[in-house]
Parts: C-alpha cells; sequence; structure tokens
C-alpha cells in the first residue's frame, strides 16, 4: 500500500521532532510518502498567515496530518485568529476532528520519573478521549464593558449530538480495551455537564459489555494521582480533558513521551487524522537537537493504526520506542548523567523495531 502523510512540523521543536517521526515512520512503512508544508509561526514569517492555503491543500491531498507544534515568543497582545495557534484550531474545525485520544502510559523504565511511588504508577494505561471542537474554546467569547467596568465573558455550548458522537467513540474505544469508561464532568454545578450525563448514560444502553462510572471533574483530579491504574477509559468535555490530560502525563512521568491523534470518525473506522505530541514548541530547548522524539514517534503509530489501517506497523513502533525507553540511554529529560541527542534515540527506536509480522499475530494493544 502507499500512503501520503503531510508533515506540519511547525515551530521550536516541532521540525526536530517530526524530522524523528518520519524517519521511524520510514522505516516501518516504506509505502508512506512525506509532503512537508508551513504552520504556526513559520508560516506567519513565509506566508504571513498561520494555515496558508497551500498547508490546506497538502492536508487535504494527504491521509493524516503529522504536526509538531506550533508558538513561541512574540505573539503576547496579537488577536487570536492571527497566532501561531489559529492554524491547530482551524484544523480541528476543517476537518472536523472532534475526538482527542491522548494515551498515558507509565512505560517500564521511567517510573522514577512520575512524581508518585512506582508502586503507584506501574503498569498504568488509559486513555483520555477529549471532545476536541466544542465547549468553552469554540463558544463565542468578548471582552466588553458595562457601568461595573470592564468584563469577559466565554459561551459553554454542547449539543446532544456532539456528546453523543464522543461518547460513542469513547465506548467503541473501551471494547478494543478493558471495557470500562469514566466519564468526567461537573453536573453538579453546570447544566453543560448535566446534558453530557444524560447523554452518555443513553449512549451505555447500547454497549451493556462496558462498564461505566461518573465523576465529577474534581474529584477525578484526585483520583488520577491516588490510583491512576484504575482508569482506562476516560471521555470528558474539551476543557477538562485538555487540563487532565496533562496531569496524566506527568503522572506518568514526562510530558516527552504523551502523543495524541485528532480524529473525524470513530476508532474502528480508517479515517483523517491530526496527530501531534501533546507538548508545545519547548522554546528552552528549541535549536539543541536534545528534545524527546517519543511522543511524536508515537503518534506517528496512532497514525499508522488510525488514518492508515497498519495496526502491525502500529504496534512495531510502539514496541521499540517501549523497548529503546526501557533499555536506554535516553534523551535529557530522562537521562541526567548520559543522555543522548534526538537523533542517537530515534536511531535506537529504529533498530529496535520488531521484523513486520501479519497483523492477525501482531498482539493488539489498542492504544
Ligand atoms: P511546552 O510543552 O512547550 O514545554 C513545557 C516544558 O516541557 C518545557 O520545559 C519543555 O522544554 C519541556 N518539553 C516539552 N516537550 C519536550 C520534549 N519533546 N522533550 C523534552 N522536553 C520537552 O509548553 P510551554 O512552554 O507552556 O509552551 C511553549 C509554546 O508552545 C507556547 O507558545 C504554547 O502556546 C505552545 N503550545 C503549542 C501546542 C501545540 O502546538 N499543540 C501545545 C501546547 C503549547
Amino acid at each position: 500500500m502507499t500512503y501520503r502523510v503531510a508533515v506540519l512540523a511547525g515551530d521550536g521543536i516541532g521540525p526536530e521532532v517530526t524530522a524523528a517521526a518520519v524517519r521511524v515512520l520510514r522505516a516501518a512503512l516504506p509505502g508512506c510518502s512525506f509532503v512537508e508544508a508551513p504552520v504556526g509561526a513559520a508560516a506567519i514569517a513565509s506566508h504571513g498567515v498561520p494555515l496558508p492555503d497551500e498547508t490546506l491543500q497538502a492536508a487535504r491531498a494527504s491521509d493524516a496530518i503529522l504536526f509538531g507544534a506550533v508558538g513561541g515568543p512574540g505573539f503576547e497582545g496579537v488577536p487570536p485568529q492571527q497566532r501561531p495557534e489559529a492554524a491547530l484550531l482551524a484544523l480541528r474545525k476543517t476537518f472536523g476532528l472532534y475526538a482527542n485520544v491522548r494515551p498515558a502510559r507509565a512505560f517500564a523504565g521511567l517510573e522514577h520519573r512520575s512524581p508518585l511511588r512506582a508502586e503507584v504508577v506501574t503498569g498504568m494505561d488509559c486513555v483520555i478521549v477529549r471532545e476536541l471542537t466544542g465547549g468553552l474554546y469554540f463558544g463565542a467569547k468578548a471582552i466588553l464593558r458595562d457601568e461595573r467596568g470592564e468584563y469577559a465573558t466565554e459561551t459553554l455550548t454542547y449539543h446532544d449530538f456532539e456528546i453523543e458522537r464522543i461518547a460513542r467513540f469513547a465506548f467503541d474505544l473501551a471494547r478494543t480495551r478493558r471495557s470500562h469508561v469514566t466519564s468526567i464532568d461537573k453536573a453538579n454545578v453546570l447544566v453543560s455537564s448535566q446534558l453530557w450525563r444524560r447523554i452518555v448514560i443513553e449512549v451505555a444502553r447500547d454497549y451493556p459489555d462496558v462498564t461505566l462510572a461518573h465523576m465529577l471533574v474534581d474529584n477525578a483530579a484526585m483520583q488520577l494521582l491516588r490510583d491512576p491504574r484504575a482508569f482506562d477509559v476516560i471521555v470528558t468535555e474539551n476543557m477538562f480533558g485538555d487540563i487532565l490530560s496533562d496531569e496524566a502525563a506527568m503522572i506518568a512521568g514526562t510530558i516527552g513521551t504523551a502523543p495524541s491523534a485528532s480524529l473525524g470518525a470513530g476508532p474502528n473506522e480508517r479515517g483523517f487524522g491530526l496527530y501531534e505530541p501533546i507538548a508545545g514548541t519547548a522554546p528552552d530547548i528549541a535549536g539543541r537537537g536534545i528534545a524527546n522524539p517519543s511522543a511524536a514517534i508515537l503518534s506517528a503509530a496512532l497514525l499508522a493504526r488510525f488514518s492508515l489501517g497498519e495496526d502491525d506497523a502500529a504496534w512495531r513502533i510502539e514496541r521499540a520506542v517501549a523497548d529503546a525507553l526501557a533499555a536506554g540511554p535516553r534523551t535529557a529529560d530522562l537521562d541526567d548523567h548520559a543522555p543522548v541527542d534526538t537523533d542517537a534515540f530515534t536511531t535506537a527506536v529504529i533498530a529496535r523495531l520488531p521484523s513486520p509480522v501479519a497483523t492477525e499475530a501482531a498482539p493488539r494493544c489498542g492504544v
């Protein structure tokens, strides 16, 4: 099979880690071709806008987007639609990428990086399914003035169909894993959460084989710290998912190993998606070739699974990253003594790629 991947590397460490992910994808899936296009601050510098038309065209002509990160210093006070981050919001909206999948896994050998005790975090393996195109981030917002002074307002809107499709996504994904969904909301205070909970309960009736628990978001933040292994699939709205997935990444040890997929189809349908590390452009280390490429490489594995239907390649990449992290040497964010650079770690991952096996023979590991 031949595939086409649009590489939108962006800013800061984005080009460094996406180059690593492309190297690994080339090795694991020789049928992949890549087309690079500018995005973010780099695109503002070259084309005057964060998401040029040619970038959108390149994405439309591809099976998936491999995305780095966008943003950086120098955009304070610039209107939101002219900032580098506007590109990402526009891509999510344009391609209807409503489901953001964020696996959080404690890798063997990295237990000492977790702020929690090793016996609490060892074996942690959950996936946060975050609704990505609704809620506060997309609602109407304004800074206004009345007789009491200046004030800001934002709107949190969810339609029933938006809740239903993300809930179905989570239940379908749970069926490929340990068949447990935790729905997180703030139903004791927010009416949007009350609708959320009611629709999730309705959807659950179609999945009698999947267990469902509800948790208020403040309690969820605590329970993730107390017993992260208790979670399998977490489904939640946009802002709660944004915050909880960073917490989960840190519990697992580092943001440098946390990948994500943004999808517009169900987890079992092969479809277009955008794949990126959950971290940002890391201006403090950009340009030095020392960034951890694991999250970008694991995002490429998700790309192979969800957009290309190449489960075997996805599994081989995930296995190679896990083995390389366990064996060391690792990048500077994980190794205080004798760290290796981005290229050397990537070479170690490629060297550990298991040889191809028939998809049927590959152990299913979900995401
Ligand atoms: P960040 O995630 O870029 O960095 C936070 C810390 O984590 C830094 O110390 C950084 O060095 C470290 N880090 C991140 N990725 C790493 C990696 N792969 N290897 C080693 N260390 C890594 O967050 P920030 O500093 O708050 O944001 C920087 C910029 O990134 C901002 O402009 C922000 O808007 C943007 N941002 C973009 C995205 C995106 O494109 N999806 C997401 C988050 C933040």
